[in-house]
């Protein structure tokens, strides 16, 4: 592989005196959509928080373009190509869909015009829902609402923190597989997920935390043929 977008070496982290990850290594090349799996608690929104800066106390390497951002505030880090879609579908609910996806840019007029009708290709789902406020929308629409949001910067690389929680299976589905159309457009992601079978289905590769550390790594199929890993998350 050439060099990797994200690199991520002997990263530990924690809050206060309570160490959370231990030696995580990870990458993401450019082009890749990656899942992060691990069961409740294991460690993914905190190595998600580490990478963009966002509370954890950290030491190791956190390289983007070969450079070092862990000294970086995190919208510096933003400024130079992250995007986070924290769990928990962060939307404006007093904001109609247009506007919520509209206050999540930092461009030009002409250039936020552009990106939105962009999330609107991207996710036509919303496009009956332009003038509606957040809060009437479903579960899914408001996941997919979400992400468009942490989009409209156009990141290099999406974070993306268990955008199926709490959706149905149905919507899950649905909201995952917008992930093949979000690398087509040019961003790379990395997504944090328990629906183990789907983030399977949509990313190249995967990384699986237990208690804080790298247990398993390999390509999405490796891994979907590994009874190991069948036995321990696939519920097989
Ligand atoms: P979940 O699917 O529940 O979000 P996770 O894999 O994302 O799980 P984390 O949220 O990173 O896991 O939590 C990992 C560990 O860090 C847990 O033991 C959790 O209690 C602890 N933790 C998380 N946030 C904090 C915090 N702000 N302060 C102290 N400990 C925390």
């Amino acid at each position: 592989m050439s060099q990797p977008l994200l690199e991520i070496d002997s990263l530990e982290a924690g809050y206060g005196l309570a160490p959370v990850l231990h030696n995580v290594m990870l990458s993401v090349g450019v082009g890749e959509a990656i899942a992060l799996l691990g069961a409740n608690g294991a460690g993914k929104t905190t190595l998600m928080r580490s990478i963009m800066g966002l509370g954890p106390r950290v030491s190791g390497s956190i390289l983007l373009d070969g450079q070092p951002i862990d000294h970086l505030k995190s919208e510096a880090r933003v400024r130079r190509g992250l995007g986070y879609a924290p769990e928990g579908r962060r939307v404006f609910p007093g904001l109609t869909v247009v506007e919520n996806i509209e206050v999540a840019s930092n461009e030009s007029k002409a250039m936020r015009k552009i990106r939105t009708a962009r999330m609107f290709d991207l996710f036509p789902q919303l496009v009956p829902k332009r003038d509606t406020p957040a809060w009437q929308l479903s579960g899914g629409q408001q996941q997919m609402l979400a992400i468009a949001r942490a989009l409209m910067t156009a990141p290099r690389l999406l974070l993306l923190d268990e955008p199926s929680l709490g959706l149905s299976p149905l919507l899950a589905s649905q909201v995952i597989s917008n992930i093949r159309n979000i690398v087509a457009e040019g961003t790379s992601v990395l997504l944090a997920e328990q629906n183990v079978a789907k983030a399977l289905e949509v990313c190249d590769r995967a990384y699986i935390l237990r208690l804080g550390e790298m247990v398993v790594s390999g390509t999405s199929k490796s891994l979907r043929e590994s009874s190991a890993v069948r036995d321990a998350f696939l519920g097989a």
